[in-house]
């Protein structure tokens, strides 16, 4: 048994978290309107976080990692690149670094007694809208990459693509090729941070694309005029 996997058995005997950092390896946790302030207080940025928006696929962990779709956003904080693991772990002292203000979910979960994970997991989920309606100008932004890159049609899109539809990939094109040219801009005018693009307007429309087993450049030859940028 590896040792991560013994210290956490070692809690579950002790009917204790023994701060094995297990779970934290698993990836961050998704945010609720119970750690709202967290993020408006500034202890959470949201450069921190990013967002899983409606209709994207996710994996259910808690119902035994079941593949859904998304029902509304899901804010999470960001992983370390290249790993499953919190951005706020830290892996040498298996430690967290926010751990006086970690958020509801890491407060709840006990590896060894999922009920209450279980119980809170759907319910009050925190929305961009909750932390950024009310400012004029950037929810209108946001509202309207939504509605013109809205994560289900991608997805519905990408789909129809895999079985050749090519009507389908010349919308995937033109999706991507929207949501690549907004956040560009948006870099470029200086008018959002780069580091907060994936909070506000979910993960790039290509990366989703691509995690669907299509490249870029595939739903460009299946039917869109022009490229939509170079493949991933
Ligand atoms: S916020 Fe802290 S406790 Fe929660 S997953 Fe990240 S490192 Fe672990």
């Amino acid at each position: 048994m590896p040792l991560n996997e013994a210290r956490a058995a070692g809690g579950a005997a002790l009917g204790a978290c023994r701060r094995c950092g297990t779970c934290c390896r698993r990836g961050g946790p998704a945010l609720h309107r119970a750690d709202k302030a967290l993020v408006v207080s500034g202890r959470l940025s949201p450069t921190d976080l990013y967002t899983i928006r409606p209709g994207e696929p996710v994996r259910d962990d808690v119902a035994g990692g079941i593949l859904t779709s998304a029902d509304t956003d899901i804010i999470k904080i960001r992983e370390t690149p290249g790993s499953r693991a919190c951005a706020f772990f830290e892996p040498d002292g298996n430690g967290c670094t926010i751990y006086p203000w970690r958020p509801l979910e890491c407060r709840i979960l006990r590896c060894w007694d999922t009920a209450g994970i279980r119980r809170c997991y759907r319910e009050d989920r925190l929305g961009r809208a909750d932390l950024i309606g009310h400012i004029d100008g950037l929810w209108d932004l946001v509202a309207e990459h939504d509605r013109r890159c809205d994560a289900g049609r991608l997805v519905r899109l990408a789909r129809r693509l895999r079985r050749g539809d090519r009507e389908a990939g010349a919308g995937l094109a033109r999706m991507v090729r929207y949501d690549d040219a907004l956040r560009e801009g948006l870099a470029a005018e200086g008018r959002v941070p780069p580091a907060m693009l994936d909070f506000l307007l979910g993960r790039p429309a290509r990366e989703l694309v691509r995690a669907m087993g299509i490249l870029t450049r595939q739903a460009s030859a299946h039917g869109a005029s022009g490229a939509p940028g170079s493949g991933p």
